[in-house]
């Protein structure tokens, strides 16, 4: 499989089959926070990607073959609502695989386009990322394409909101001294207080940003940013190992290059969402690394070598 990976045991999706549409990073924002580096941020022009039967095929090979998922998630090294065959890839989803779950990742900022919001209707769940009280934060935090409209992108969301019928989770993003401050999260929660939200995740970069300066807030902000979002809020925290199904993983080393190939991890993040001892990661990952694979970073982060993308 190239274009999907997992199933990752997420945590908060289960079991979620990912499906990544590009090839390499390719997105309208330049996140400070983000895991994959540092890059221009593009337009709004939807963008080729992968070839939707490709994915296709691997969807029904990997089902075919008694692949277990609960989600079947959209997001991958980018922004999926700029992939050109979204749209048909959600019907084709729907159609086939009636019993699985669909969910959107996005950074919410593409929701203003109707035909956008019309590709993923039929979805099941949507997670735009909402982490911005304002213009100036919006900018600072995500380095959006020029072309970017903090007003029109609050408004789409608006506007998603009242149109979609599935579920929507906030995903709100953290980082000390950029979007911590009490005004500020203060005014995140009046925004996210108007909108129909199952849920307002509240996350934090745990893993190397875009900018070696970017750090999570103190547990003190964390606690009173939930306390000011209200019961919906959850932190997302470490997975809970509880199902046997992981031992049903049979191929460790490459679920595990599956996971390294979205983002650098460590051996006890690894272990914690594979839901097994860290014993069994560190087995695979020295097999990774003697076939040159993997390679480990200074800061005790696995992250695989260019050359094996
Ligand atoms: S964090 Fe997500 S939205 Fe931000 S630049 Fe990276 S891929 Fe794009």
């Amino acid at each position: 499989m190239h274009y999907l990976y997992g199933p990752v045991p997420s945590r908060r999706l289960g079991f979620s089959l990912g499906i990544d549409p590009f090839l390499k990073k390719s997105c309208n924002h330049n996140c400070i926070y983000c895991q994959l580096g540092n890059k221009k941020p593009l337009g709004f022009e939807k963008i080729e990607g992968v070839e939707p039967q490709i994915i296709e095929e691997e969807l029904y090979t990997f089902f075919k073959d008694g692949g277990i998922a609960d989600y079947i998630t959209f997001s991958g090294r980018g922004e999926p609502t700029l992939w050109a065959h979204l749209g048909r890839m959600v019907k084709f989803v729907v159609d086939n695989f009636k019993h699985k779950k669909l969910a959107i990742l996005t950074n919410g900022s593409t929701l203003w386009r109707k035909d956008i919001r019309v590709e993923i209707e039929k979805a099941d769940l949507v997670v735009p990322t909402i982490s911005s009280p304002d213009r100036d934060t919006y900018l600072r935090l995500h380095r959006p394409n020029r072309n970017d409209d903090f007003e029109r992108y609050k408004n789409g969301l608006i506007k998603f909101c009242s149109e979609f019928k599935g579920e929507i989770w906030a995903e709100v993003m953290l980082v000390e001294g950029v979007n911590d401050s009490v005004e500020q999260l203060k005014k995140l929660a009046v925004f996210l207080y108007s909108l129909p939200l199952s849920y307002i995740d509240i996350n934090t970069p745990v893993r190397p940003p875009a900018e070696k300066w970017v750090v999570p807030p103190d547990e003190d902000k964390i606690k009173l940013a939930c306390k000011l979002f209200g019961p919906k809020c959850r932190v997302v925290g470490k997975f809970s190992p509880p199902s046997p199904r992981a031992l049903e993983i049979a191929n460790l080393a490459n679920t595990i290059f599956d996971i390294l190939k979205r983002r650098p991890e460590q051996v006890s993040n690894i272990a914690n969402v594979l839901g097994i001892d860290e014993s069994k990661v560190d087995e695979a990952l020295n097999a990774l690394v003697a076939k040159k694979l993997v390679m480990k970073t200074s800061d005790k982060y696995f992250r695989i070598q260019h050359n094996a993308q």
